[in-house]
């Protein structure tokens, strides 16, 4: 799922909770929910299919737009504490984070490889992102049915608006 959806579901949790602890482990709990879904990111895998580049323009529109989401969230809405809202940010785009990590250790021409080494030298590090790739792969693939990758966008666009508004309430 894109992590605009996640950033929003984030901003509301970050909106609903107060304690910075709780919002973190209940943003984190919302990406695995959210993954369950089926919500159509598997049918893009053609188009990105021989043109790795590609990932990374989707990479840079969805973080985007999770900049600009994060923007205009604090310009129509003040708050005091800004915590619950930056760990429930953390929580909710963080497995993305560490599967990602996963990828670049394990592959050697990924682009971030040699950064992702230099992390992957913390103690148990490797074993714990494969464990969780592992996981956070798996929650995608426990609803066998699938939504069309069309579907799945629109589906995900309505998802974020979603969030993004009962945050805002
Ligand atoms: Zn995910």
């Amino acid at each position: 799922m894109f992590l605009t959806v996640h950033a929003s579901a984030g901003l509301f949790i970050g909106q609903t909770l107060h304690q910075p602890v709780w919002s973190f482990f209940c943003a984190l709990g919302s990406h695995y929910l959210l993954d369950i879904i089926p919500h159509g990111d598997e049918g893009i895998g053609w188009w990105i299919h021989g043109r790795p580049k590609r990932i990374w323009w989707i990479g840079l529109v969805d973080l985007s737009a999770v900049f600009l989401l994060v923007m205009m969230f604090f310009h129509f809405r003040s708050t005091p504490n800004v915590w619950p809202f930056v760990w429930a940010l953390i929580g909710a785009l963080l497995p993305d984070f560490l599967s990602e990590t996963n990828y670049q250790i394990r592959q050697a021409r990924a682009p971030l490889h040699q950064f992702a080494q230099t992390i992957n030298k913390i103690p148990f590090f490797d074993r714990f992102l494969y464990t969780h790739n592992t996981f956070h792969h798996r929650l995608h693939w426990l609803i066998k049915r699938h939504l069309p990758w069309r579907l799945g966008i629109l589906f995900q666009f309505l998802l974020a608006g979603a969030f993004f508004m009962l945050a805002l309430l």
